[in-house]
């Protein structure tokens, strides 16, 4: 019998499963390809708001956790993943410079917003109030991490790369069986793929599709994030990632037309250089309605469990949401009572 079996292989997937691997538990992971968010996520890790300049909850603690959480990940499998990457929040006026100065006093703000005004100084960007720095940025490259997690696994013989068959799930008091996998538990881990999950359907899961467009873009030049009404993200060899939109309808892994000419038309208001469009990804954020992850047991199946909901924000979650999850099933220590999904049982379980 194996400790664990995990149903997804994305960041949350990938969180949990080397949350385990530290603590010397056994597990396999099944997962599949339908979906792909932490595969076309721009991986940016920003403790801010950038439309309101406030804190993004909990932030601070979470950055204080995935940090080193992913630079262990760059030494066990060997690649960078961690990008230090300033983010630019470009000004659309005076009152908003001066939004930003009030939220840079904030105790908690702070530490994360530079309370210079920085001017533009690249002749292709259109930037007449400048922009506000966040500190503390970058961006882990969540497809090199999920590939490389994944040879990791497929080496260690803890990969079964199918679609879990609900059918094959056998749930007895202490243990679980699927197909020959005798565990002791089983982590849902499907992103929004919660909406195929007999168990954890009823949970508010919206879903919110982002497109990113890539651009070449030879004489833009410039080497920081640039936050506008989209972001623009420098890819390395004259290469930018535009985006993303948030959609709540169409949700489908699906680029479409509509979400390009948006995207560039909101690129065009800002800069002035030629680019090439090169390539356009689609995927879907598990958004919940109250904008919080979703951790916790089934409310009847005991050893059932839910790793879901990191919305917009997987890249600093993931870690922290991994380790309220096993807390709680090894030590029985109680996960927040914002993430738990015991919040929605009245509303959507028992009705
Ligand atoms: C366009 C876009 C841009 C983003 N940018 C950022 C960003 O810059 N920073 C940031 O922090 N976050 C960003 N995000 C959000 C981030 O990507 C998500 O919060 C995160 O990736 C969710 O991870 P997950 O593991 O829960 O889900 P997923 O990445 O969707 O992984 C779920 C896995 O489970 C598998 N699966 C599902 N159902 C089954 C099944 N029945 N059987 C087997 N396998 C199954 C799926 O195929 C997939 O491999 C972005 C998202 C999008 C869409």
């Amino acid at each position: 019998m194996i400790d664990y079996l995990i149903v997804g292989l994305g960041l949350a997937g990938v969180s949990f499963s080397e949350t385990l691997q530290q603590n010397q538990k056994t597990f396999k992971v099944v997962s599949d390809e339908s979906q792909n968010s932490s595969l076309v996520a721009g991986g940016l890790y920003n403790p801010v708001i950038l439309k309101r300049f406030t804190l993004a909850w909990k932030a601070k603690e979470q950055l204080d956790l995935a940090l080193p959480f992913y630079n262990g990940l760059e030494k066990k499998l060997s690649v960078q993943l961690n990008y230090k990457l300033p983010v630019l929040r470009r000004f659309v006026s005076v009152e908003e410079q001066n939004l930003w100065f009030e939220a840079s006093d904030k105790t908690d703000l702070g530490e994360f917003l530079s309370t210079d005004i920085h001017q533009n100084t690249n002749p292709n960007i259109d930037a007449p109030f400048g922009y506000g720095e966040v500190l503390g940025t970058g961006k882990i490259d969540t497809k090199k991490l999920i590939q490389a997690y994944k040879e990791h696994l497929v080496g260690q013989n803890c990969l079964l790369p199918e679609t879990f068959d609900f059918k094959a799930l056998r749930c007895e008091t202490n243990f679980l069986e699927y197909k020959s996998i005798k565990a002791k538990n089983i982590v849902f881990a499907e992103g929004f793929g919660i909406k195929n999950n007999p168990y954890f359907k009823y949970l508010p899961v919206h879903g919110n599709k982002g497109e990113y467009v890539f651009i070449k873009a030879q004489n833009l030049k410039e080497k920081d994030a640039i936050k506008a009404s989209i972001f623009c993200i420098p890819e390395g060899d004259d290469m930018y990632r535009i985006g993303a939109n948030y959609d709540r309808n169409g949700l489908s892994n699906k680029p479409t037309g509509k979400a390009k000419t948006e995207l560039l038309a909101a690129l065009d208001r800002f800069i002035k250089c030629d680019y090439e469009v090169m390539d356009h990804i689609a995927g879907i954020r598990p958004t919940v309605v109250d904008r919080r992850p979703l951790i916790g047991q089934h409310p009847k199946h005991k050893n059932l469990y839910l790793l879901n909901g990191f919305g917009s924000r997987g890249v600093l979650i993931a870690p922290y949401a991994a380790q309220q999850l096993y807390h709680l099933i090894e030590n029985g220590m109680a996960v927040d009572q914002q993430l738990d999904i015991s919040r929605f049982i009245k509303k959507y379980y028992e009705d």
